[in-house]
């Protein structure tokens, strides 16, 4: 026997459980028998794709065995199996707990004591010691000579034996608590399994003593969910069989099922969840829905079968043209499976629209979880890039409170204007004061302000849409009207010496120094030339070892700040004067600060602001 120790976030992890999901102990049996369902998927797998196995045949089965004078419930199953190493690597550590995003949401579940929250890290397993104070795990792996044992009374550490077991497959023994009895009775136990697992597709027998007889009585339907008509199934049925398929616990948010006529024929049960996993940015998570061919799951995650874009749908494809032994490799270059993509997406796109357009509230939901990972369909599906625009929701200056599309945006285009505006930033509270805004206040223009995480490399590569270009305000002029624009020429004229010496001053830092159209209210602002690459863009070319030069900036000036009217007097009186010099460096410095960004020597800024402190108190 060999005694192991639960890492410590399993240790958390179990006593949240065991603390807070409480009110739901029922689910333990439904988690259960969703790991032997699963283990029997992968073991029939194996049976119809290896011969030597001899699988053959076999009678594939989920039996529940409860009696009470021992107080002992039986859940087996003639899976796969686990050998010692499975069962150390699955039944003692959480796959994803080594993220921080893991540890980060363990805390505020635990704070909060968020069900939803604890439900994201599929707690399954573990959800049995609610009701069990110790559990056994007998088990045995396809192909192997011994069996092993895994005992645990979720007091901080495990233990692990070899033992014999007839045949393979995994029979979990929970010794239930005193107070937990009802779960040992057969009427308790048929109505569980009928309320979450009735689809489960193997039959689920509950094994019973009557006057020292065994029986068998087969609780569930074992109808395939996708296989029936839509007007056959229960909201709660497909809300069941997705945190069964998904190892979610809350609903989806969306639930799509249809069936595909004609050349490629399928069915498809696919489900948008109503919060984003984990591992949703890593290359690591399984994505894609489970393939399955007439009712035989090949593959729990089939990535070929959806774009990386809508990594987040869950769900069954089944198809009836494909072979049953198709291989990975197969599925790579089949035309079936890329006609099913295709057929997928354009159904998924079009679920959005109409989510879209009629439940914009769901619509909000759905766009705050996945807009980052959608949108990156506008940069790798060049055909549905302005579909995929489209649905794209955001603030503008105009509408800060309730979100609005491109489509809506240019419906609310200001007379002469030809371009759709937009800002990138961190917060819609951050962008509001950006002083590059300031003239599109004043005209009332309104320009949208883009908060995602790639945005700024994704909207800098969408150029255009439905024939109108989209234009960054920091970046390049803006066009403006022809009297505006005729007042500011004469102003810059007059500046010119001034602006040129300014120029001079920072010509390591600044590409040029100009009068500013944008500004209405601020001193200065900084801008960046119409064709430099974006400070995103260029981190991200940097992060792929490519070296790419930083681009100088665009220094803008406010000619109607009466600090450039007092600059341009003491300019005209005595050019050379050091004062000019000291506060071209300054007026820098603040552009820089209103960017975001650090002063040029920190130190140097904070002691020049004391002294003009002492000026003015
Ligand atoms: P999940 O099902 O989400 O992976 P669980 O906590 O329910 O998480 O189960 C953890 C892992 O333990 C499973 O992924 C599987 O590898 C293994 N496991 C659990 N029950 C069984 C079983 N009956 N047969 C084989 N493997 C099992
Ligand atoms: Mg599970």
């Amino acid at each position: 026997m060999e005694k192991f120790e639960f890492r410590a976030e399993v240790k958390e992890l179990l006593n949240l459980v065991i603390n807070s999901l409480y009110s739901h102990k029922e689910i333990f049996l439904r988690e259960l028998i969703s790991n032997a369902s699963d283990a029997i998927d992968k073991a029939r797998y194996l049976s119809l794709t290896n011969s030597e196995l001899n699988l053959v045949g076999t009678d594939w089965k989920i039996k529940i065995v409860p009696d009470k004078d021992s107080m002992m419930l039986k859940i087996i199953d003639n899976g796969i199996g686990m050998n010692k190493e499975e069962a150390i690597n699955n039944l003692g550590t959480i796959a994803k707990s080594g993220t921080k995003e893991f540890l980060e949401t363990l805390k505020k579940a635990k704070e909060t004591g968020d069900i939803n929250l604890i439900g994201q890290f599929g707690v399954g397993f573990y959800s049995a010691f609610m009701v069990a104070g110790r559990i056994d795990v007998i088990s045995k792996k396809i192909g192997e000579e011994k069996g092993i044992k895994w005992t645990s009374s979720a007091d901080g550490s495990y233990e692990i034996d070899e033992v014999e077991r007839e045949g393979f497959g995994t029979t979990v023994i929970l010794h239930m608590k005193e107070d937990e009895k009802e779960f040992l009775d057969e009427w308790r136990i048929r109505q569980i399994v009928k309320k979450y697992s009735d689809y489960i597709e193997y039959p689920i027998v509950l094994e019973s003593k009557k006057d020292g007889k065994v029986e068998e009585e087969t609780l569930n339907s074992m109808q395939a969910l996708w296989l029936k008509s839509r007007s056959e199934i229960k909201p709660e049925e497909y809300n069941e069989f997705y945190k069964h398929i998904s190892h979610d616990f809350n609903d989806p948010l969306e639930t799509i099922h249809y069936k595909a006529e004609g050349v490629n024929e399928f069915t498809a049960l696919l489900f948008i969840p109503s919060k984003k996993p984990f591992d949703i940015y890593y290359k690591s998570a399984k994505i894609g829905p489970a393939l399955y061919v007439k009712k035989v799951q090949i593959m729990d995650a089939c990535d070929e079968l959806i774009p990386a874009y809508l990594r987040f749908i869950k769900g069954v494809v089944d198809s009836s043209d494909l072979p049953l032994n198709v291989s990975r490799e197969m599925l790579q270059n089949n035309r079936q499976v890329a006609n099913i993509n295709k057929n997928i997406t354009k159904k998924v796109l079009d679920t959005l629209k109409g989510m879209k357009k009629n439940d914009p509230e769901k619509y909000k939901k759905f766009f705050d979880e996945f807009g980052n990972v959608l949108k990156e369909g506008i940069h790798t599906d060049f055909e549905r890039r302005e579909e995929i625009a489209s649905l794209m929701i955001f603030n503008t200056l105009n509408h800060r409170e309730k979100m609005i599309d491109l489509d809506t945006y240019i419906e609310n285009f200001k007379d002469g204007q030809e371009e759709i505006y937009y800002i990138v930033g961190r917060s819609v509270e951050e962008l509001i004061n950006s002083p590059q805004l300031e003239y599109f206040k004043t005209k009332g223009i309104d320009v949208i302000l883009f908060t995602g995480e790639f945005d700024e490399i994704i909207i800098g590569g969408l150029f255009e849409y439905k024939g109108k270009k989209l234009k960054s305000v920091t970046k390049g002029d803006i066009k403006i009207k022809d009297e505006d624009l005729k007042d500011l020429n004469e102003k810059e004229e007059s500046y010119k010496p001034l602006l040129e010496k300014i120029k001079d001053e920072l010509k390591e830092e600044l590409q040029d120094v100009k009068a500013s159209a944008r500004l209405t209210d601020s001193l200065c602002c900084l801008v960046m030339d119409e064709n430099a690459m974006d400070e995103s863009m260029r981190r991200l070319f940097e992060s792929m070892g490519q070296e790419v030069p930083k681009s100088k900036k665009i220094l803008e000036l406010n000619l109607d700040h009466p600090v450039m009217k007092k600059l341009k007097d003491l300019y005209d009186i005595d050019p050379k004067s050091s004062k000019i010099t000291e506060i071209a460096n300054m007026i820098f410095d603040i552009a820089l600060i209103s960017d975001g960004e650090k002063p040029k020597d920190p130190s140097a800024f904070s002691r020049k602001i004391a002294d003009l402190m002492m000026n003015t108190i």
